[in-house]
């Protein structure tokens, strides 16, 4: 990387640099130029200056051994005193990078109590499993969690860090990757290792109009957060494997600023993440009274419903019930969307799920692209055969 400089104590304005630049890209104020975003650093003006007040300066690009940092560290997060769910998607993920190039996926656990959440995670395939236990870790201080996950990457060096995309996965995971001057990508959909090890984070964005691929090429260790049901959970194992390393508090953790006043346990919400069946309106409803139909398909499949984002706008749904980008990820073993058209938006974040059902009367809808099962016809007809139909336990 290149930059241009104007040394001001050389420069007498005489303004030949602004005639000279091809891109229109100096400006002249108060006298001086000022190099504005048009800038090519092409060093035409640094060529023109007469009084060599111009400079090209050459940013060195820092260079790391990449053969220095190894395996793939996933931070096993503790929720509600036992592991988030995401752990075990984000070790899957872990171990299916690791694999090609021989590497091993190790974990770390920082809190109090962590004996039952070391032992279980001796059933998922792990090579080491690094335990900060102390009372001072008890509950959730960015800075204290930090230095734990600090002093383990500089303990293991590993090339990759996986954190859950969860609320203190989005707050650790930035100040770590801060502490190591290293990349970190938020809220990847799909993660790719490379054979020289940099790890592909994919992610859309743009509004979800290009699906983006990062790459820390030039630092280590490569830290990306991925959210909860995105990725594919490894499977249990009887048998245990791994080694449980319970590794001394750093000494910082004692002088943590964050002090914890009270807890107020939040009461547990039912999350349509959760349900193993979803029913989804979109705007192919007419009025919000229409989403009985969505409702009542939802219960008759024991399952939960949800909606689009347009619904959620329209005030018609709280902003929980809303699948998508901005909304949340979902994973269900079915899920019948009525009247959705299919939006890149709303399509990444439900994708996964085992069977997808669309009904919509348009044939050229993309949702049909991802649907197992395309039902082309209006949902008002449809919905109401198909609830009649499972009454019967019947065909629709
Ligand atoms: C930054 C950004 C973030 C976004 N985040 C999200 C997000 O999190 N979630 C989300 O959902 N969207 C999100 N969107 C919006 C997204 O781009 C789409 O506009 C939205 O998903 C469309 O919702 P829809 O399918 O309900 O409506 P539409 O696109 O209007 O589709 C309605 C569908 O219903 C069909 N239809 C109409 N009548 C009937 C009928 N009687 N029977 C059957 N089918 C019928 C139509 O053929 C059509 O395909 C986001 C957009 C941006 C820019």
């Amino acid at each position: 990387m290149a930059k241009i400089a104007v040394i001001e104590r050389k420069c007498v304005g005489c303004g030949i640099c602004q005639s000279s630049c091809p891109f229109g890209a100096i400006d002249m104020k108060d006298g001086k130029p000022e190099l504005n975003a048009a800038c090519r650093v092409c060093g035409i003006c640094v060529r023109n200056c007469p009084e060599s007040a111009i400079v090209r300066l050459e940013t060195r690009t820092q260079s790391v051994d990449k053969k220095a940092w190894n395996d793939i560290l996933v931070f096993a997060e503790i929720s509600g005193g036992r592991l988030h769910p995401v752990v075990t998607e984000l070790i899957g993920k872990a171990r299916e990078l690791a694999g090609p190039l021989g590497f091993e996926v190790h974990a770390v656990l920082v809190g109090h109590g962590l004996e039952g959440a070391a032992e279980e995670l001796t059933h998922y395939g792990l090579g080491k499993i690094a335990v900060y236990d102390d009372p001072q870790l008890g509950y959730f201080r960015a800075d204290a969690y930090a230095d734990c996950v600090e002093a383990e990457i500089k303990r293991l060096k590993p090339s990759v860090v996986l954190t859950g995309a969860t609320s203190l996965g989005r707050s650790l995971a930035p100040r770590v990757a801060t502490r190591f001057h290293t990349g970190l990508t938020a809220d990847c959909t799909t993660l790719m290792l490379r054979e020289n090890t940099d790890l592909v984070q994919i992610r859309p964005a743009f509004g979800g109009n290009i699906m983006a691929q990062i790459i820390t090429g030039n630092t280590r260790p490569q830290f990306a957060t991925v959210r909860y049901k995105v990725m594919n959970p490894c499977v249990r194992e009887e048998k245990q494997s791994g080694e449980i390393l319970m590794r001394p508090v750093p000494e910082n953790v004692y002088a943590s600023r964050i002090t914890c006043l009270s807890v107020v346990p939040v009461p547990p919400v039912k999350s349509i993440s959760d349900a193993e069946v979803l029913v989804v309106g979109g705007r192919g409803l007419q009025k919000e009274e229409d989403l009985r139909l969505v409702q009542d398909l939802a219960k008759q499949l024991g399952g939960d419903w949800a909606t689009t984002r347009p619904l959620v706008e329209k005030g018609w749904a709280g902003n929980e019930r809303q699948i998508g980008l901005s909304g949340r990820t979902v994973r269900p073993k079915l899920i019948i969307t009525c009247g959705v058209s299919g939006a890149i938006q709303f399509v990444a974040c439900m994708n996964g799920s085992e069977h997808i059902v669309a009904i919509n009367t348009d044939p050229d809808a993309p949702i049909f692209q991802v649907a197992h099962i395309a039902i082309v016809g209006d949902l008002y007809d449809v919905v109401p055969r198909l609830m009649e139909s499972l009454k019967g336990g019947g065909r629709a």
